[in-house]
């Protein structure tokens, strides 16, 4: 079915800063290899796949009842893999919504909203200032320094435009550039109002790339968010969570939509939890993949952007656009993050990498330039 991606005709009484927009979404073509979306490749585990099978199935049984709306059993899950990291963290801290983009929908509904102001550092998430809208929370773009990090300087720009919500993302998506510690508690101290870490990639980050989740105690205003797609390659379910002081999980119980989270989904995560091991077996191929394709580029005359995360910010190119559509010809999407000169790819299986480096080599050489 066609799907109108126009913000819809001039006579709708749509809110004004909506008008002129366009959907959210990379493009789709066909393509053989899809690296686009930063999905996690691996297939899940057999043994999954049939506990999954058994829990939606037990799950079913009670679909003529509401679910629990407040999501304790699976919370108390969450809580326990957050844990893990040797960061203690109370199921009290913990909340989860259908994916992480509307966990960070809900935080900016509790804490954003008309009259309020949002900022984050671009090129970013580029979802955070479009839930911005939805939200009617004003968006400010805040810069980053030329080889895509933050540092003081960051909170120098919070402190002086006295945000309501600041996004930090890392590892950050399109750079997959992690942000220092000591970086987010400047930018905490800084602000009156909420920070929120967006750590969807932190599972692949390279080792010694801590998570702010060490940084909650004490922090009553500081959010932590993750989510099952990437790492736990559960991108389907749509799970995301957050940790946070209990206090910020009751303000958005003020927000939330009652039941929002599927007895179906709640008991497919909750089987997935259980499964963590298996699940995050696969990070470290993915890290190998990505850390192969950082290595094979300069013997093309390309570059990239130091990644923490399971994809890669490269070039540079004279038209990505171009270097875009050359790669696409030979089969593999890629994404064009509209950054002029670079395009970001995502670590995929061995078999694409591969696929992707030779494709890459003849792009390159046609469409590539050093600066
Ligand atoms: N944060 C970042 C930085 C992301 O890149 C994404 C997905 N691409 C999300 C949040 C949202 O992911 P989801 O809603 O699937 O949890």
């Amino acid at each position: 079915m066609a799907v109108s991606q126009t913000a819809g005709p001039p006579e709708l009484p749509l809110r004004p800063e909506l008008r002129g927009r366009t959907p959210y979404g990379a493009p789709q073509p066909p393509a053989a290899h899809r690296l686009n979306t930063n999905e996690n490749p691996h297939p899940l585990p057999a043994e999954l796949l049939a506990d999954l099978g058994a829990a939606l199935g037990h799950a079913a049984v009670e679909l003529n009842r509401y679910p629990d709306r407040d999501a304790v059993a699976l919370r108390t899950d969450l809580a326990g893999y957050l844990s893990r990291s040797g960061s203690e963290i109370e199921p009290a801290q913990v909340w989860a919504a259908n994916g992480s983009n509307e966990v960070l929908q809900q935080i900016l509904q509790a804490f954003g909203g008309a009259g309020r102001t949002a900022l984050g550092f671009t090129p970013s998430y580029s979802m955070h200032p479009i839930i911005a809208a939805g939200t009617g929370t004003h968006w400010v773009d805040g810069h980053r320094r030329e080889d895509f990090t933050i540092d003081a300087a960051a909170a120098a720009q919070v402190r002086a435009l006295r945000p309501d919500v600041v996004f930090v993302t890392s590892p950050n998506n399109p750079t997959g550039t992690a942000v220092a510690l000591e970086t987010i508690t400047e930018i905490y101290d800084a602000t009156e109002g909420v920070v929120v870490v967006d750590e969807a990639y932190a599972e692949f980050a390279r080792i010694g790339t801590p998570s702010a989740l060490t940084l909650l105690p004490g922090r009553p205003r500081l959010v932590v968010s993750r989510t099952m797609s990437k790492a736990f390659g559960m991108a389907g379910l749509r799970l995301g969570y957050l940790a946070a002081d209990a206090a910020v999980v009751d303000a958005l119980q003020l927000v939330r939509l009652p039941y929002h989270l599927s007895s179906l989904t709640q008991a497919g995560a909750r089987a997935a939890l259980a499964h963590t091991d298996a699940l995050l077996a696969t990070v470290d191929a993915v890290k190998a993949e990505r850390d192969r394709i950082v290595a094979a580029l300069p013997a093309m005359g390309l570059t990239s952007v130091p990644s923490d995360a399971n994809f890669v910010l490269f070039g540079h190119f004279a038209d990505s656009a171009a270097a875009w559509r050359a790669l696409l010809d030979r089969g593999v999407l890629v994404r064009d993050v509209g950054l002029p000169g670079w395009l970001r790819v995502t670590a995929g299986t061995t078999g694409e990498t591969d696929f992707f480096l030779t494709a890459l080599a003849e792009v390159a050489a046609d469409h590539g330039v050093s600066r």
